[in-house]
């Protein structure tokens, strides 16, 4: 499947977000960009490997949150889109996160991913009902859970060894994605280095 590889995830995104960058949109809006250029690139990878009974038979669901309690690597124009979509919110919600996100910093500084996991730390984004706060602006790593069993990715949050059904394809194309993203902030000059979701909102966020 010529121009469907991963390395055209890469490239196609790195191109949609360096031209963002390139009219002076910000890295938010390339961000965005590069959200955009990957939804498509995925549906082209959607319909070529006929992944819709796969996507179909995936066990993720609105309120489903296991997953949601892991480190978030973001670039800085990830964490530009979240904070539009944080600023955008009412005082009480805007509050709320800060809270959960100094209590995530609080128990999460120095910690790895295996650590974290193990630990438990909800993502400060992640709302009481389960629902992502920021859904429509969430990074690109977000994008690429998923998981065709919600009971294993449960039994893994309880401490269980256990390994979580994927399909590949869809962590492929957004894990590659986000080295396009990145890709396109370093090209501008701009800073690509990875963040931690949790602790940079409560950077963002601190009073
Ligand atoms: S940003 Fe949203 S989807 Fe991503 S980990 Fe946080 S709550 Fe989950």
């Amino acid at each position: 499947m010529a121009g469907l590889g991963y390395s055209d995830a890469r490239r196609q995104t790195a191109a949609a977000a360096g031209e963002a960058l390139a009219q002076g949109q910000g890295p938010a809006k390339a961000a965005r960009a590069a959200i955009t250029a990957t939804d498509s690139f995925f549906d082209r990878v959607r319909v070529a490997l006929k992944l819709d009974e796969q996507l179909a038979n995936q066990a993720c669901a609105a309120g489903c949150s296991w997953c949601c309690h892991q480190i978030v690597a973001i670039t800085a124009a990830e964490l530009d889109l979240v904070a539009e979509a944080i600023a955008a919110k009412p005082p009480k919600a805007r509050a709320a996160i800060a809270a959960r996100a100094r209590e995530a910093a609080a128990k999460g500084a120095g910690l790895d991913q295996r650590q974290w996991w193990a630990a438990r730390i909800r993502c400060p984004l992640l709302e009481d009902d389960g629902l992502c706060g920021i859904h429509e602006s969430r990074p690109l790593p977000c994008r690429a859970h998923n998981s065709a069993d919600a009971g294993a990715c449960r039994r893994s949050f309880e401490g269980e060894a256990v390994r979580t059904p994927v399909l590949a394809a869809q962590q492929g194309v957004w894990a590659h994605a986000q080295t396009g993203l990145a890709e396109a902030l370093a090209q501008a000059g701009q800073s690509a280095m990875g963040l931690n979701l949790a602790l940079a909102v409560d950077e963002l966020l601190k009073g």
